[in-house]
């Protein structure tokens, strides 16, 4: 509960400006609940009509700065990083299907060793027979 700045009416829930720090009741906050909401992360910057009307003029232009962002250099250089890894990435590609091949050659020796043994402990229990 809180006392609405502009008609002094207590309310169960409502806005503060993050300016002049006063609450406000929806209404007189000029937006819904839902509406703020879904505002977001810019609750954080809601300011009542006040002070949005309010023309004082080194905030609002330090306000445009921040509210009208155009991708800046650094964000053109994010993108360029992770392409750059893509690139990489995709560059080493070759290297991974030789080592899968490598791999698979490995496996088959495997395969050959192992009916080499077979054929050892054939042997094996061929000289065991024979001696009993
Ligand atoms: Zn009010
Ligand atoms: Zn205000």
């Amino acid at each position: 509960m809180f006392m609405c700045y502009r008609c002094n009416s207590e309310a169960r829930d409502g806005v503060q400006c993050t300016m002049c720090l006063n609450r406000f009741d929806f209404p007189c906050a000029g937006i819904t609940e839902a509406g703020y909401r879904k505002l977001g992360d810019r609750k954080a910057t809601w300011k009542c009509n006040t002070c949005k009307t309010g023309t004082a003029s080194p905030n609002l232009s330090s306000e445009k700065t921040v509210q009208g962002r155009v991708p800046s250099y650094g964000d053109l250089e994010n993108i360029r990083l992770e392409l750059s890894k893509i690139t990489k990435q995709i560059s080493s590609l070759p290297q991974l299907i030789a080592s899968v091949k490598t791999i698979q050659a490995d496996i088959s020796d495997l395969k050959d060793m192992k009916s080499e043994m077979l054929d050892v402990k054939n042997s094996l229990n061929h000289v065991h027979t024979s001696t009993y």
